[in-house]
């Protein structure tokens, strides 16, 4: 019953609490259009995660709504509003299997054609042809085949390749070498290209190339407004 949205989002006044009388989310409206891209930013504990686990309905808010489309999302069912919703999580999670079975994971129906597109598109292929057995490598979820901007970038070719209309990515903080850090922020133009994405930001030009950078504090929101207007 979500097959095709637009994506437009409204956080509609959400008070949230995970322990009683230790509120969470204070109060927060926020609008977001179809296509733009949301930055949320604000110290530890200020309640950035907090809001991405309300919109994938991990938790109901204990006041307000949630809505997708005008559509409150606790009367869309489950499996279909998170069909929809494509999570990118700091922690990349790589499975042991081959590089092509991970960049497969949600789509396995996906050709080995449109796999290699989609790594085309975020930068990957150019490292995965390079070794030795190519999409054929068999990678470990622990191990030390891939470098964090390798898992990184292959963690981008699956959520392109799945395509969702709303993207939530957790951004790494780990350190990644100047190269490929250029070539995420290329591959992170491309994922985000037309879709509704929330991003917990941490490096600053992910931050400037956001349509609305939100600033969270104890569970408020504080200012909001693109690079230019902060
Ligand atoms: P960080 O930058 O550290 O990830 P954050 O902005 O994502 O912080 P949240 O995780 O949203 O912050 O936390 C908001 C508040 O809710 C904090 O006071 C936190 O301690 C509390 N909190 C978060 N998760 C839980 C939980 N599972 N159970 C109880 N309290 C929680
Ligand atoms: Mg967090």
């Amino acid at each position: 019953n979500l097959d095709n949205i637009e994506g437009n989002i409204r956080f509609d006044n959400i008070v949230f609490e995970y322990e009683k009388g230790r509120p969470a989310l204070k109060g927060i409206s926020l609008d977001v259009h179809a296509g733009q891209s949301i930055a949320f930013v604000g110290h530890t504990g200020s309640g950035k995660s907090t809001m991405i686990n309300l919109l994938c309905r991990f938790y109901d808010p204990v006041e307000g709504r949630v809505l997708i489309d005008g559509k409150d999302i606790r009367d869309i069912h489950l499996q279909s509003l998170r069909s929809q919703i494509g999570i990118v999580l700091q922690d990349t999670f790589i499975f042991s299997g081959t590089i092509r079975d991970n960049i497969r994971f949600g789509r396995l129906d996906a050709t080995d054609e449109e796999v290699e597109i989609a790594a085309k598109a975020v930068n990957a292929h150019e490292f995965i042809a390079g070794l030795p057995d190519g999409y054929e490598t068999e990678v470990q979820e622990r191990g030390s085949v891939l470098s964090m901007g390798q898992r990184q970038l292959i963690s981008f070719a699956r959520a392109l390749l799945a395509d969702p209309r709303v993207l939530i990515l957790d951004e790494a903080t780990a350190s990644i070498d100047t190269e490929t850090e250029l070539k995420i922020q290329e591959a992170l133009k491309t994922l985000l290209f037309g879709r509704t994405s929330f991003i917990i930001a941490h490096r600053l030009s992910t931050i400037r190339h956001a349509d609305n950078i939100v600033v969270m504090d104890h569970g408020r929101i504080m200012e909001q407004g693109n690079h230019d207007e902060l």
